[in-house]
C-alpha cells in the first residue's frame, strides 16, 4: 500500500489538509505525542487524560476526525506530510484525550 500524504504548505504543520479533508479551521488538528495521544500545552499540571509535553519536542499532529497522525519534524524538514501512523479516535485513551483537549481549549 502506498503511503498516504496530506497536503501541506510551506513546511507549516498548521496548514495540513488531512487525507480525509479535515483542516485546522474545519474540525481542527491536535498536537500529539509519538503514540498519537494529545499533549497538554498549558502551564497547569496536565490532566490525567492528556500526555505530557514531550521533553524532546518530538511532536505529532493528530487529525481528530480520522485518526491519521503526522510527524511535525518530517513536515518541517521536507515540506511533505506523509501519514506516520493511524490511531482509533473512537477508543480510549485517544477519545478521552481529544474530549479533554477541546474542553480545555474552549
Ligand atoms: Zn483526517
Amino acid at each position: 500500500m502506498d503511503t498516504e500524504t496530506a497536503d501541506v504548505a510551506g513546511h507549516d504543520v498548521t496548514t495540513i489538509t488531512c487525507v480525509c479533508g479535515n483542516t485546522v479551521s474545519k474540525d481542527g488538528l491536535i498536537q500529539a505525542n509519538a503514540q498519537g495521544i494529545p499533549v497538554h500545552s498549558g502551564d497547569s499540571p496536565a490532566p490525567p487524560e492528556l500526555a505530557e509535553w514531550p521533553a524532546d519536542e518530538d511532536l505529532y499532529t493528530l487529525c481528530p476526525s480520522c485518526g491519521r497522525v503526522y510527524r511535525d519534524a518530517v513536515i518541517e524538514e521536507t515540506g511533505t506530510a506523509p501519514v506516520a501512523f493511524r490511531v482509533d479516535v473512537k477508543e480510549a485513551p485517544i477519545a478521552e484525550a481529544i474530549r479533554v483537549h477541546w474542553n480545555l481549549s474552549t
